[in-house]
């Protein structure tokens, strides 16, 4: 490692930060050593930030660091684990000191708002990528899956599908519907900086019987729900939470339910449960909303307003005839 590598870590990435007392090593050495709590599992995830493939070029250092972490923290969320200290691999086509300032910044904006400890990474030269691994823990046993679902169970989507996709429209500069630049702000915002449900998570261990968070797509990750869970569902179209344009545009909304980046979680719950899902909506301040149910008949439908049903395809699309 060089000189200006060494101030670079130190300078952006180690100086100043968070100390959690379950790290005993951490940036310094050749490897970090941590504590999982006595009774806990250690649950591990690593997502990678291609640029021009995972993220378009002119991303601002400061969005491409926040998301890098907040899909992680996402894969967290969906498992109903707590977490706790990550790793980062950085891939540099070159050290520019405002670019690395406002990635520090995005990046430990982040971290610290949910208390999670950098502790060691890689840095290389090459095309800008970004790498983060993230640790977090659950007790033994009772993290949350993809499998579990039980015929009859609810679905929930948190917060909003497929405001993702319109930021990424933008972007694109794709079609969308007529936006107020506050509204295009909003979107693209959505996109970039995406809300970890990391509270909602933790807060479902123990009632939802299975849950995925939504980076692919609402209807393409409720699938893997539905397989790993060997059942079906069938979706309200009346009751699905999307942006109000987007409900106004039948083509829009059947696009939000393919498009991907909404990091929103998608979970099931025993009928019973509905009560709390309502209060703990209020509590954690996060909509959560009802939008089908778990069936014994595999593959996944669409009722309609009128009671009709229609089947879904894994990309989303409505086959409605
Ligand atoms: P080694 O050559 O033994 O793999 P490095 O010289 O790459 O170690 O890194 C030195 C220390 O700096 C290690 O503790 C490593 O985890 C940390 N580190 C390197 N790059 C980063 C980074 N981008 N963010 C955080 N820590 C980093
Ligand atoms: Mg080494």
């Amino acid at each position: 490692m060089s000189v200006s590598e060494f101030s670079l870590i130190e300078t952006y990435f180690a100086k100043d930060r968070l100390d959690r007392a379950d790290v005993s090593i951490g940036i310094g050495d050749d490897a970090a050593a941590v504590r999982v709590p006595t009774g806990h599992e250690l649950l591990v995830s690593v997502d990678t930030l291609v640029s021009g493939v995972h993220f378009p070029v002119g991303t601002s250092a400061y969005d491409l660091a926040y998301k890098a972490l907040a899909v992680n923290l996402s894969d967290m969320a969906a498992m109903g684990a707590e977490p706790a200290w990550f790793t980062l691999a950085l891939t540099l086509p070159d050290s520019e000191a405002g670019w690395l300032a406002d990635f520090s910044r995005g990046l430990f904006e982040l971290a610290d708002e949910h208390g999670v400890a950098l502790i060691g990474g890689d840095t290389t030269c090459g095309p800008l990528t970004v790498s983060i691994q993230i640790m977090g823990y659950a007790p033994t046993g009772r993290c949350l899956r993809r499998k579990g679902a039980q015929v009859g169970d609810l679905i929930y989507a948190s917060g909003q599908i497929g405001d993702g996709g319109i930021g990424l429209a933008l972007l694109q500069q794709r079609e969308v519907p007529p936006l107020s630049s506050a509204e295009e702000a909003y979107f693209i915002q959505r996109l970039n900086r995406p809300t970890p449900r990391v509270a909602l998570g933790l807060a479902l261990r123990g009632i939802a019987s299975a849950a995925i968070d939504v980076s692919d797509g609402f209807v393409a990750d409720l699938a893997h729900i539905l397989e790993h869970s060997e059942v079906g569902a069938c979706l309200n179209i009346s009751t699905l939470p999307m942006a109000t344009i987007l409900k106004n545009d039948a083509n829009a909304w059947q696009q939000a339910l393919s498009a991907g980046d909404d990091y929103e979680l998608c979970f099931t719950v025993p009928a019973q449960y509905a009560g709390l899902i309502d209060n703990l909506a209020m509590t954690l301040n996060c909509p959560l909303t009802c939008v089908g149910e778990i069936e014994i008949a595999r593959g996944l439908r669409m009722r309609s307003v009128d009671g009709a049903v229609f089947p879904i395809d894994n990309k989303g699309y409505i086959h409605f005839d």
